[in-house]
């Protein structure tokens, strides 16, 4: 695997793609760095070897040219985290980008125009690519959240480079994490799937069984495989058509020895809000009325106990309607017990879009080892899949 640790950048421009997909509010200011902060080493790194940086990024899903938004309203927010004052190009291809990137001198920096303010940027199309590629000399993958789609500047800009292309190291790091839990996980591994549907996980489950000796279903999901064994789930939310399937993926587990947790208590609520009534049921007995919405107690204690003897832990999906202050407890717990287990020696990795909401909301970002950058990539991954983005690197 190829890394911008095994090229030296002295006297080269690196055109590197990365996510800067922000949020912006109506003042256009950014009000999530994460993922600037996230492309920082990367580009430090070029930088202190002596070389140019070339920024490329799509920004939002613009119909066209849509001024709110050009990534010229990120141009401040992203020199004041690197620490340079960046260029911009007001266009991605074409004159006034090859001109911006042939003027750009060593120790500068070049952030382009939003890439998808042309349609060939998402069909991949060859030709745009190749105008992409005039911009730099090594091309750089650095944005895990795109790895997953073969649009012209993650995947097809890469056979322009030939042997000039490599991972940055973001994205090599999400490698290096995924292998941890997927390849070479220390044993006992766990894997927790949360969140609210069974038929958006299905196949990331069927994969990791392979890969795990423990899974813990909770969430929403979990109320499908109790009504699919005979409980009673009064007003829980369920998929009911994919009940056989549950019973599948059980039948499955079994055999190929993994242990299967479910919850076994719930806080049920009489209404879905915040300031519903609420009560601790057994999971399988949930009044007609009523709905399971986090983890009750003895379900965060049996989840505590399972955490802190596994050894490699990927978490992705909350426990309970973590959205709802008064529903939060279970994730806030299962955060805690794996940030304690991380503490002891366990490798942990927090990825998929709510999980990784619900870290940051309650602080445990910093005491995880890992929290993924891509939702869509990292389901894809442990879907099993290879990423065209990370395909084409290595090619
Ligand atoms: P996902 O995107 O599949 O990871 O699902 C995340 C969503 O699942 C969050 O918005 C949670 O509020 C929701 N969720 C988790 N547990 C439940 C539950 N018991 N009932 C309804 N929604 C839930």
């Amino acid at each position: 695997m190829k890394t911008i640790q095994d090229i030296n950048f002295e006297g080269k421009k690196a055109l590197i793609r990365v996510d800067f997909n922000v949020p912006l509010d109506e003042n256009f200011t950014v009000t999530d760095i994460t993922r600037i902060e996230a492309a920082k080493p990367t580009i430090i790194k070029i930088l202190e070897d002596g070389g140019a940086v070339v920024l490329m990024s799509h920004l939002g899903r613009p119909k066209g040219t849509e001024d709110k938004f050009s990534l010229k309203h990120i141009v401040d927010k992203v020199s004041e985290i690197i620490g340079v004052d960046v260029k911009f190009a007001s266009d991605c291809v074409g004159e006034i980008a090859e001109k911006a990137a042939s003027e750009l001198q060593m120790g500068e920096v070049l952030l382009l125009e939003n890439l998808r303010f042309y349609a060939e940027e998402t069909k991949g199309d060859v030709a745009f690519a190749e105008k992409l590629s005039k911009l730099g000399d090594i091309y750089v993958n650095d944005a895990f959240g795109t790895a997953h789609r073969a649009h012209a500047s993650t995947t097809i800009v890469a056979q322009f480079f030939s042997q000039n292309k490599c991972f940055g190291s973001l994205l090599a790091q999400e490698i290096i994490s995924l292998k941890k839990i997927l390849e070479e996980g220390e044993k006992p591994v766990l894997a927790i799937l949360g969140g609210a549907k069974v038929s958006s996980k299905i196949t990331v489950i069927e994969n990791i069984l392979d890969k795990v000796d423990h899974l813990i279903i909770g969430g929403g999901m979990s109320f499908t495989f109790i009504k699919a064994q005979g409980g009673k789930i009064g007003n829980s939310i369920c998929e009911d058509d994919k009940q056989e399937l549950a019973l599948d993926i059980l039948k499955q587990a079994e055999a190929k020895g993994v242990q299967i947790h479910i919850p076994v208590d719930v806080i049920a609520a009489d209404n879905f809000s915040n300031d519903a009534n609420t009560q601790i049921c057994d999971i399988n007995d949930i009044p007609d009325g009523w709905e399971g919405v986090d983890a009750g107690p003895k379900s965060r204690e049996i989840f505590d106990a399972i955490v802190k003897k596994s050894k490699t832990i990927l978490w992705n999906g909350p426990l309970g309607v973590f959205e709802m202050e008064n529903f939060a407890g279970g994730t806030i717990a299962l955060g805690n017990s794996i940030a304690e287990a991380t503490k002891n020696g366990t490798f942990s990795l927090v990825g998929g879009g709510d999980s990784v909401a619900a870290v940051k909301q309650f602080g445990f970002a910093d005491k995880v080892s890992y929290v993924s950058t891509g939702g869509g990539a990292m389901l894809e991954s442990l879907e099993g899949k290879t990423l065209p983005g990370i395909e084409a690197i290595l090619k």
